[in-house]
């Protein structure tokens, strides 16, 4: 799957898991910034698997730091592919993110900040920011956006923080499932990677999904990059824009004082009327 596909599936699941507006689960509900702050952190984590060799493009977001950063990976991981690419690796980062959260620092001026997970975060937020285009092709843009959200939340609001750990361990768990819905599957089982026997591999469909080589697929999506991903990815980038405008729009209504579910549950009566009538009419 290509990375910007990545990026946006991890934040739309975001969006459906921590946000409690209509059309979403709401199972790990977060404030209005937790979403919009945790959409780009779960994008940025779901292109973190593929930070396991240099040549990623995410390598280059921060020379030399990000090189040095996906070399490491890559030498832990045994290589493109592999040990991030399995439920061990979705758990070492979820561990990581966790750790992270631990180390803080206590502040004359600002309290205790979190700085452990507001250093995970930027580097995060950049590969987000740089995946989806957000600051254009700048670098600079990338680091600046990610640098003043990071620090905006581990000045203003440290303890949002809370969710870091689900929000990475998310991001890497989507991006194992959309590298196994394309033809090259995945290791999920790492560092134990059985091969199929000699029938299985004779076998028209098994073959696809337990290949050869030990890694395991569901290609519905067929080879990275196809048609079918590009038709895939439209709905899934528009539904994780909705839930971030929503949860912007909660915000800004809650701090200008106004009953903001009131608000919103107006919108959608009004919506569902103007839809049932165009349906109504058209028929
Ligand atoms: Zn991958």
């Amino acid at each position: 799957m290509m990375g910007a596909h990545h990026a946006a599936s991890g934040a739309a699941a975001w969006v459906a898991v921590a946000s409690t507006a209509p059309y979403t689960l709401g199972w790990y509900p977060v404030s209005p910034l937790g979403v919009v702050a945790g959409a780009l952190v779960c994008a940025g984590a779901a292109l973190a698997p593929d930070a396991d060799h240099h040549d990623a493009t995410i390598a280059h977001s921060l020379p030399p730091v990000s090189e040095v950063v996906c070399d490491a990976i890559g030498v832990l991981a045994g290589g493109h592919r592999n040990g991030t690419h399995s439920i061990l690796g979705i758990a070492a980062f979820t561990v990581l993110a966790w750790a992270a959260g631990q180390v803080t620092l206590d502040t004359p001026w600002f309290g205790d900040l979190a700085i452990g997970a507001g250093l995970i975060s930027v580097l995060l937020v950049a590969f987000a920011a740089r995946a989806l285009g957000l600051s254009g092709d700048s670098r600079l843009g990338a680091w600046t956006l990610a640098v003043a959200l990071a620090g905006f939340i581990t000045i203003t609001a440290p303890t949002e923080w809370t969710w870091l750990p689900v929000a990475v361990g998310l991001g890497a768990a989507v991006h194992v499932v959309g590298d196994m819905l394309t033809t090259g599957g995945v290791p999920l089982l790492w560092p134990w990677e059985p091969r199929p026997p000699r029938w299985w591999s004779r076998r028209p469909v098994l073959k696809l999904v337990w290949r050869s080589g030990g890694n395991f697929a569901l290609p519905v999506l067929g080879n990275a990059g196809s048609t079918r991903e590009w038709i895939m990815v439209v709905p899934v980038g528009l539904y994780a824009t909705y839930g971030v405008g929503v949860a912007i729009a909660v915000g800004v209504l809650t701090s200008l004082g106004l009953d903001a579910d009131a608000v919103l549950l107006r919108f959608v009566e009004v919506a569902s009327t103007v839809v049932g009538t165009v349906h109504t009419g058209g028929v």
